[in-house]
């Protein structure tokens, strides 16, 4: 009885050590965040590799120091969160502060496709602002990215005073950020950009596609529409130095605490 006391107790004990292990409160920081942020996608981590659902891994690598034009550059998901996007008003935003434009292509190509007929598999249409606008829109309907911007679609659609501003020009397209070799959001189904008569491009201001380039900040686009899409999960252009004011895209992983 002793033993089977004893072995009872060891066989307890080793499990309290193995559920600590597997807490993830030890896990780095941006896995957790992700972790949260893609629940249907991904599910755990190894220490050196995210888990995906479908038993895909993608390489945890921290983030170090970097110049501004090797962040935008990385594909690291330590480098994600170098610069902390903030909810809310902003005013005087430094020099290269870009929260949300450092981005892991790899773990977006393993979450919504590798390549454009892939990414169009999992495309769904939304009917946009129906009753200011009326647009059918497409965008990807993994990690429910369709479903959120059908709840900003509706928030938005009951304020007639912003209707100039949301005539989409442009969701789904597969194709690199200007001026870059980067894939952008807009492959991936999970952006959306408004009207361009009321936006502002830090390339088109400047003339120019030098990340060093010292920048004037414009924008026109009203904080009520920020704040709607912010709600829903989806991180504004507008909040980068390198701003992009037309620009919303889905990155729970920046908004969630
Ligand atoms: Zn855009």
């Amino acid at each position: 009885m002793k033993y089977i006391i004893t072995a009872l107790a060891i066989l307890f004990i080793t499990g309290i050590t193995y559920a600590q292990d597997i807490d993830t409160a030890h896990w780095p920081f941006p896995v957790q965040r992700l972790i949260k942020a893609y629940p249907d996608n991904i599910s755990s981590f190894d220490g050196t590799n995210i888990i995906m659902k479908d038993g895909r891994t993608v390489q945890y690598n921290e983030g170090g120091h970097k110049t501004h034009q090797q962040l935008i550059n990385s594909n690291d998901i330590g480098d994600i969160f170098t610069y902390p996007y903030i909810k809310g008003k902003v005013k005087d935003i430094e020099k290269g502060y870009d929260p949300g434009r450092i981005r892991s292509e790899e773990l977006l190509r393993k979450m919504y496709g590798s390549t454009s007929a892939e990414v169009q598999n999992d495309l769904v249409t939304i009917s946009w602002c129906p009753k200011l606008v009326g647009q059918k829109l497409k965008v990807t309907k993994i990690n429910g990215v369709a479903k959120q911007l059908q709840k900003v679609s509706d928030e938005l659609d009951e304020h007639p005073e912003l209707r100039d501003y949301l005539y989409s020009s442009e969701t789904f397209n597969w194709r690199k950020v200007r001026g870059s070799g980067r894939l952008s959001a807009h492959s991936f189904g999970i952006a959306i950009d408004l009207n361009t008569k009321y936006s502002n491009y830090w390339q088109w201001d400047c003339r120019c596609t030098s990340e060093d380039t010292d920048l004037g900040y414009k924008n026109r686009i009203p904080q009520l529409i920020v704040d709607i899409f912010e709600k829903h999960g989806f991180i504004w252009g507008g909040k980068w130095y390198h701003y992009d004011t037309m620009h919303f895209e889905y990155r729970p992983e920046l908004l969630i605490k």
